[in-house]
């Protein structure tokens, strides 16, 4: 993963990694030339999925800075924002089962809230309420999902 100062044209370097108690995972990225800092948010979710690949976020890793540091560097805006809003309309009232979290875990990042979706609207039009790797498979089966 990596950031591109515009301005600059210059990739940024990693600053800043933090992982709270609550899951979610903050990074920080800086712009060499101009000292511009992007900070990425993600939710429990996505950090499960980061942490599952193994993935190290910009390749290192810089001591701990005071709290205060921290969150003035993240961002308030999250990427996803728009998905978790979806599924706490239509989808509220279906669940996930653990091992059914953890595959949709796997799922890349960019197409997770669709697949997501597509498994909750499948899930309500047959009145199951929770979302297991078996339905999943079957949900895949029938609509023709196979690399899901
Ligand atoms: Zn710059």
């Amino acid at each position: 993963m990596k950031f591109l100062c515009v301005e600059c044209d210059r990739q940024m370097q990693f600053e800043e990694r933090q992982l709270p108690g609550d899951g979610t995972l903050a990074a920080a990225f800086r712009c060499p030339t101009c000292g511009r800092v992007v900070a990425l948010l993600t939710n429990p979710m996505e950090t499960q999925l980061v942490a599952s690949l193994g993935v190290k976020i910009g390749g290192t890793t810089i001591e701990r800075q005071p709290m205060e540091t921290v969150r003035g560097m993240v961002a308030t805006g999250k990427p996803d924002a728009f998905t978790d809003e979806g599924e706490r309309g239509a989808g509220s009232g279906t669940i996930w089962s653990v091992e059914a979290q953890e595959r949709l875990a796997r799922v890349p990042n960019f197409v997770r809230g669709m697949v997501k979706r597509i498994y909750l609207d499948y899930a309500r039009e047959r009145g199951i309420a929770e979302i297991t790797p078996a339905i999943m498979d079957t949900a895949r089966t029938e609509l023709g999902l196979e690399e899901m």
